[in-house]
């Protein structure tokens, strides 16, 4: 059965629902946990509640799915840093409020420095186009999928010969952060609905180790309410029948090689270093630093402020929340009192976090 039109047709939920109930009572008296890695999952399970919807003894959670919840506080700090020394900031405007060691950018651009929220990395630009004599640095988060634009733009900055404009870099890639998963045996994690978006890049066949050398049921999945269900389903079909593979159940946007021109630029641009998360610690070869030839464009280079760990609010569980170790709500400072209007940790700030989708859609948070 395929939900390629109407991917939220009642009718289709229902025969879902019964047949993850069915796979349930074939599972025995086996308890799964699945995780999701990808931030719009993250969201659409809280928004449909889907988790009402698995048998009991299936549990869902949540992974390293979302970029800015695992950028390491020690980012933020030297983000601040460089706002000290006078350079203007440009930013996604989730970064906004996500704490570092002493306070946020927000806090930063109540108190006079220039942070400026772009809806596309190449607005930096054109500020910088327009202040030739001022310094400025982009903050470069996220993983795959927005790497490859943050590729472009470096390759931009220097078409355009601006010596002006620099990025700090906390760019990641998750396969690393996978295999960090499924080398914590406390974990035991037993699939992963694989992210959407990051998959578009990177393809699906980037999951076979972890289906034919750690055992792990894959499929990638798109993020519209009967995509998630759909895929949980095919997660349950592989462990009911014993059997670990890759399935693609996202045929419509994601190819089995990815996408390689994205893939050739992010190449050209970027090279794997070993990366802080929140919540894994330092990963190896997770991250992504500017290569030879561009490190004038890199801002802990140019500006001499290497990004290195930073202090965590110690009551914050994010780090458990991340690797799907406890539920948001399981968090002693969960709606109160971290909310999104006042977070304590990233997880509540990002529109894909765990804990702030858990918040809006608890019935409590306003939507
Ligand atoms: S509820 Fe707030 S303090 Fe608790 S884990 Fe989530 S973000 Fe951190």
């Amino acid at each position: 059965m395929r939900y390629v039109d109407g991917f939220r047709l009642p009718g289709a939920a229902k025969a879902l629902t019964q047949e993850l109930a069915r796979l349930g009572d074939a599972l025995g008296p086996r308890r799964v946990k699945l995780m999701e890695v990808c931030g719009s999952h993250t969201m659409a399970i809280a928004r449909y509640g889907l988790k009402d919807l698995l048998p009991a003894n299936v549990r869902l959670v949540s992974g390293p799915g979302c970029p800015v919840c695992v950028t390491d506080p020690g980012y933020v700090d030297a983000a601040l840093a460089l706002a000290e020394r006078g350079a203007a900031l440009a930013t996604f405007g989730d970064m906004l409020r996500v704490p570092g060691s002493r306070g946020s950018l927000a806090d930063a651009r109540a108190a006079g420095a220039d942070v400026r929220v772009f809806y596309s990395p190449v607005q930096a630009l054109e500020w910088a186009e327009a202040e030739p004599d001022q310094a400025w640095v982009v903050l470069a988060v996220g993983f795959e999928t927005t790497a490859a634009p943050l590729a472009a733009l470096a390759l931009e900055i220097r078409r355009r010969g601006l010596g002006n404009v620099t990025l700090l870099t906390a760019t990641k890639t998750v396969p690393p952060a996978l295999d960090a998963l499924v080398a914590d045996p406390a974990l035991a994690i037993d699939g992963f609905l694989c992210p959407a978006h990051v998959s578009a890049i990177i393809g699906a066949r980037a999951y076979l180790p972890y289906a034919e050398e750690h055992g792990r049921a894959c499929v990638v999945a798109g993020f519209e309410p009967l995509d998630v269900l759909y895929g949980v389903k095919g997660l349950l079909e592989q462990l009911v029948a014993g059997v670990a593979r890759v399935d693609n159940q996202y045929e419509r946007v994601v190819r089995w090689e990815g996408n390689p021109a994205a893939q050739r630029a992010i190449a050209r641009v970027f090279v794997p270093v070993d990366a802080p998360w929140r919540g894994l610690g330092v990963v190896p070869a997770s991250g992504l630093a500017l290569g030879p030839g561009l490190a004038d464009l890199d801002a802990s280079v140019r500006f001499e402020r290497p990004v290195t760990a930073g202090r965590v609010n110690p009551a914050c569980r994010c780090g458990d929340v991340l690797k799907g170790v406890i539920e948001p709500a399981e968090c002693r400072l969960f709606g109160a009192p971290c909310v999104p209007e006042r977070p304590l940790g990233p997880c509540m700030v990002s529109s894909e976090g765990s804990c702030a989708a858990a918040w809006r859609y608890s019935g409590r948070g306003a939507r």
